[in-house]
């Protein structure tokens, strides 16, 4: 990660509050470092202690403010300790970008129970667990931004992701309920569906089945973390204030 963030974007996100889930790295830590960078108080949320606190510390030499929260986002006690444990440091909530998510790829017929509930858990539970926890200090504070990662993989299909394709799908269900459920509120709900990008998840993918997605990429190449933290930086922004419900897909043109 670079020290300095390399947003496109230039937000104005003084006074404001955010959570970062799956934070610690790939598009989470770069999305984190952005929101900071904009001049929000950015909560980073993750399992992995270590490269959490790691974050952190690169956020705050770089001028920012950040806070570290361990958190498995699949334990509901645990989500709303934090949304509370965030909202009594800081005093508001503004932004929650609920972006942790995994993947366990295996053809249908021979996927297991536990990869299911596992992706289905953490991709799709833990959104909704976070969401419904953070749209209460939303409420309070007559305003709100949810921005939920989705992939394009809920919506094209990926042989092989059945559970993360189902998961991503459910996420984008998620998005636009509540997009409705909480309108007259000022919050505002949408999804980012990123193609494939450029970090941990993707290196799974090997060298091969890389090359393959670049060449059926219209754009000819993976998109990075700074393609999808420009998206969701723009969606934090009041630039987007009458867009809520909406799939922003960044695929470099993968769907079309
Ligand atoms: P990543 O590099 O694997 O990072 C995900 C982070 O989430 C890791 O720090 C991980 O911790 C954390 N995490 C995992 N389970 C968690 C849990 N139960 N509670 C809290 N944190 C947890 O993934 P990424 O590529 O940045 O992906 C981020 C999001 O973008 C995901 O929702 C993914 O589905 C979506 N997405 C990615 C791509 C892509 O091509 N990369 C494409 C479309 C969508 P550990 O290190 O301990 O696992």
């Amino acid at each position: 990660m670079t020290e300095q963030s390399n947003r496109r974007l230039s937000v104005d996100l003084a006074d404001q509050v955010a959570i970062v889930t799956g934070a610690a790295r790939g598009l989470g830590q770069t999305i984190a470092r952005d929101i900071a960078a904009s001049g929000a108080k950015v909560a980073c949320v993750d399992v992995n202690e270590g490269l959490l606190a790691e974050t952190v510390e690169r956020i705050t030499a770089a001028g920012g403010m950040a806070a570290a929260f361990p958190c498995d986002v699949t334990d509901g006690q645990r989500v709303t300790a934090v949304v509370g444990e965030v909202v009594g440091k800081w005093g508001r909530l503004d932004i929650l970008v609920n972006n942790a998510g995994v993947t366990r790829d295996n053809v249908v017929l021979r996927m297991k129970d536990e990869e299911w509930d596992l992706v289905l858990g953490i991709n799709l539970r833990g959104t909704f667990l976070f969401t419904r926890a953070a749209a209460k200090p939303m409420i309070k504070g007559k305003r709100g931004r949810i921005i939920n990662i989705a992939s394009v993989s809920g919506m094209m299909g990926n042989p092989g992701q059945a559970n993360y394709s189902a998961s991503k799908a459910g996420v984008i269900g998620l998005t636009r309920t509540v997009s409705r459920e909480l309108s007259k509120r000022n919050i505002t709900v949408n999804a980012v569906a990123p193609g494939f990008i450029a970090t941990d998840m993707a290196a799974k993918l090997g060298d091969e089945v890389i090359e393959q997605i670049k060449a059926e990429t219209p754009l000819g190449r993976l998109g990075s973390p700074q393609d999808v933290a420009d998206a969701v930086l723009f969606l934090a922004s009041d630039a987007a204030s009458f867009i809520t419900g909406h799939v922003l897909v960044v695929d470099g043109g993968l769907m079309v």
